[in-house]
């Protein structure tokens, strides 16, 4: 548990969740809690591992599926699910462990969990993809793995809110009358009790946490830049949900986009992409390669090597290893994947000097907003239906008296500028986006506070395991 250990260990060698655990105990040493304490938050407590039978074609095909609740100091548990061929127990452990600590810095109160299945969501066929999804539902509930209070699942790499329309469907027939019921899965279809802004929500979390770090003049200038998000050169590797909304909603504060990393290859433009059409152009042709006005990289990791002021991985974990870390000549790695930098990865790119925006903290928009969603789930009503003619009325009232007060009239754009009650999409963005500035103040505070800790990913660890273990003392089972 002590910071005493690490240099020990082959950095290189470590699986996912060990990494984890490195990064835990690296910074469990500054949270002042007793070692037994650190023990049980670091543990995964639950397990579930399961095979069951598909039809596929002809065949019969047993599939491999986990879910984990790592811990319980909250519940519900809650963490995405995710479709990919390199799903196994220990990627899922620590996505799963990534969850606790994620919810603990954005003050979203639930435990982490995540799930996996061991399947190729782009090779099978969607019937299947189907047939699976309800089984792993059905698994789910009958071990109590499921529910609005106990675990609630959400999207992934992978998955999307199709998949979590196939999960609340599946819970409802088989929970029938739980008036609560649609509040066991997030991320669902906006028709089917989902929230507006939940599918773009990692994305737009990325951005407006970038959008803080680079608030701050002092920083900025440690690393060689300015301040704020125009202007700012950018790469992205993924363009899937959260890679393409954040290359998305960042051009819109005015940073360029200037290449795109896919599994297929990449492409650059100097002048910037636009990454509308980018996707446009990769629904078409079914490849993001020879997009108009771009360059094609011969290696889609290429890309990640190129010049730039940020670089966002948003595709998987272990992209920026030992290996391509000393070619990375981005000032600021935002982490919108989980675990994109390997530890081995990190202690090079901070001895240079990049400022790396922990995954713990920068792609927490997505939870977030699923909290907001089961909160509606459970409320029962839309966000903003009971007050949205009310706040306008109020503002109407209020031009009338300045009015009258004045004796001038406002212009119909003034009084449209002034009147207008909050839809859910309004309040959503805004809760999200007090939520992704809080939390940075509190992790750069920390780390300010904390001169010992070198790097915001452990002062993010800190933070986190500090407010867990705050939440332990509060139920009395420690002292
Ligand atoms: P996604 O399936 O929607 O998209 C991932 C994209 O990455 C795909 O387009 C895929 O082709 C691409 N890709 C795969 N390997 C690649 C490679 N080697 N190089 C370049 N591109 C590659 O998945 P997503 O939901 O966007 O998730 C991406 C990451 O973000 C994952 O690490 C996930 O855990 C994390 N994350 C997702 C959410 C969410 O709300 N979906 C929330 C928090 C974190």
């Amino acid at each position: 548990m002590s910071e005493k250990k690490s240099p020990k260990l082959d950095l290189k060698e470590l699986s996912f969740s060990q990494s984890v655990s490195y990064y835990f105990d690296k910074a469990a040493p500054h949270t002042k809690a007793p070692n037994g304490l650190l023990e049980q938050i670091k543990a995964c407590n639950s397990i579930y591992k399961m095979n069951f039978p598909v039809k596929f074609g002809d065949e019969i095909r047993v599939i491999e599926a986990y879910r984990v609740q790592h811990s319980h100091h909250r519940m519900p548990t809650k963490g995405g699910i995710r479709y990919s061929l390199q799903v196994d127990q220990d990627e899922v452990m620590a996505l799963a462990a990534l969850m606790t600590y994620k919810c603990a810095i954005v003050d979203v109160p639930f435990g982490g969990a995540k799930g996996g299945i061991k399947i190729s969501p782009r090779n099978t066929p969607p019937e299947v993809i189907e047939a699976v999804t309800r089984r792993y539902t059905t698994e789910l509930i009958k071990k109590n793995f499921i529910g609005p209070g106990l675990d609630v699942p959400a999207p992934d790499y992978g998955t999307g809110e199709k998949e979590m329309a196939i999960i609340m469907d599946t819970y409802m027939t088989m929970k029938p009358g739980d008036v609560d019921g649609y509040a066991c899965v997030t991320g669902k279809p906006v028709s089917q009790n989902g929230i507006h802004g939940r599918t773009e929500a990692t994305g737009r979390g990325v951005v407006y946490a970038l959008n803080q770090v680079c608030s701050y003049a002092d920083d900025m200038k440690k690393i060689g830049l300015t301040t704020g998000l125009a202007g700012k050169r950018v790469v992205i590797q993924g363009l899937g949900n959260v890679g393409y909304h954040t290359a998305n909603i960042i051009t819109q504060y005015g940073a360029k986009v200037i290449a795109i990393s896919e599994s297929d290859g990449a492409i650059y433009n100097d002048k910037g992409l636009d990454p509308v059409a980018v996707l446009k152009h990769r629904q078409e042709t079914k490849s993001i390669l020879n997009f108009p006005g771009a360059k094609n990289f011969k290696k889609n990791m290429d890309a990640l090597e190129i010049e730039c002021d940020i670089l966002i991985p948003a595709a998987l974990e272990k992209q920026i290893t030992e290996v391509n870390a000393p070619k990375i000549r981005a000032k600021i790695i935002a982490e919108a994947a989980n675990g994109p930098v390997t530890p081995a990865a990190a202690e090079i790119l901070n001895k240079k000097g990049v400022m790396i925006i922990p995954d713990i903290y920068i792609n927490a928009g997505g939870v977030t907003v699923s909290y907001f969603e089961w909160l509606k789930n459970l409320s029962h009503v839309n966000f903003g239906r009971m007050q949205k003619r009310f706040e306008e009325k109020s503002q109407r009232n209020m031009i009338d008296l300045v009015e009258e007060l004045t004796g001038q009239k406002a212009s119909k754009e003034q009084i449209h500028r002034v009147i207008h009650g909050a839809d859910e999409i309004d309040l959503v963005n805004s809760g999200l986006e007090d939520t992704m500035i809080k939390a940075y103040h509190e992790i750069r505070e920390f780390h300010k506070s904390t001169r010992s800790i070198q790097d915001l990913r452990t002062a993010a660890f800190a933070l986190s395991i500090s407010k867990i273990k705050d939440a332990y003392y509060a139920m009395g089972i420690f002292p």
